[in-house]
């Protein structure tokens, strides 16, 4: 098996490691999952005896015969694998009406990011997701304001979800070895209601203009999307920059953006 760098594939070769992710995803006895780039089984072996069902979506179709003899020699049965790039897939045709999941993965680097936030934003189905993912990716989606990791992904996750940084991952546990340390991280869906899609809209907005001139005071950051006195009228300082605000201060903004002509 070559490895494709293109697909992130940076395959676990330590059971315990899988195992370890494994406990962790089912510590709260949800027992539906969701793994992205299965590969050749490493973490499916050690989820799908602690789940009722795995649904493994993977991209590489030379891949994929080699995960059914492993799931085949072990007698593993609850595993559903689909041959699909997962940016494609159809998440409200191909979950079960009604159920809750919880995504468990080693990610491909590549997607790692996009993905979580495309599934908060998009997949309510999924309440949790216990992916090992790039070092860095990992302490930017947990960061707190006024970090250094502190970015939009950080306030995005945070709007939809509490992030728990579990453990850390040595490059020595993959072949082939990344460059980097590796993370899991816990990502647990917020329970209150989300604002409306237009309030989203200007929520992710804000955040994106704030962020792309991450050195500039918001007064000329947010310039042409939220003037002075709009921060003024939700007691956000206008000489902070991005980095400095919490989700819910960029959803502060985007209210008071719906309530002004703005908005409208
Ligand atoms: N889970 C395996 C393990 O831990 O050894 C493989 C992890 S490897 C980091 C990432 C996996 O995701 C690879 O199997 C790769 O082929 C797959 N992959 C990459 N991009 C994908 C995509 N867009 N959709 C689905 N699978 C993808």
């Amino acid at each position: 098996m070559r490895p494709s760098k293109a697909l992130g594939q940076n395959f676990l070769i330590d059971a315990n490691v899988a195992q370890r992710i494994a406990r962790l995803a089912t510590d709260t006895g949800g027992d539906k999952f969701i793994e992205v780039g299965p590969g050749a089984g490493a973490l499916t072996v050690a989820l799908a005896p602690l789940a009722s069902s795995v649904l493994a979506i993977e991209a590489d179709r030379y891949v994929i015969p080699i995960l059914f003899d492993v799931l085949a020699q072990r007698d593993i049965s609850n595993v559903k694998v689909l041959h699909q790039d997962v940016m494609d897939f159809s998440w409200s045709d191909g979950l079960e009406q009604g159920e809750s999941y919880c995504l468990c993965a080693n990610l491909p680097y590549n997607i790692a990011a996009t993905l979580i936030v495309r599934i908060l934003e998009e997949v309510p189905a999924v309440g949790r997701l216990v992916v090992m993912v790039q070092d860095e990716v990992g302490r930017r989606i947990a960061s707190e304001p006024g970090t250094r990791q502190y970015s939009g992904v950080s306030a995005k996750v945070a709007y939809w979800a509490t992030t728990k940084i579990a453990f850390s991952v040595s490059p020595s546990v993959f072949f082939p070895q990344p460059n980097v340390e590796s993370v899991v991280i816990d990502v647990t869906r917020r329970a209150e209601a989300p604002i409306s899609g237009a309030t989203y809209g200007l929520f992710s907005d804000v955040i994106r203009a704030g962020f792309s001139r991450r050195r500039q005071m918001l007064r000329r950051s947010l310039a042409g999307l939220a003037d002075v006195g709009i921060l003024d009228s939700v007691g956000i300082d206008p000489s902070l920059r991005a980095e400095k605000l919490s989700y819910l201060d960029f959803l502060k903004i985007a209210e008071a953006l719906v309530g002004s002509d703005r908005g409208r």
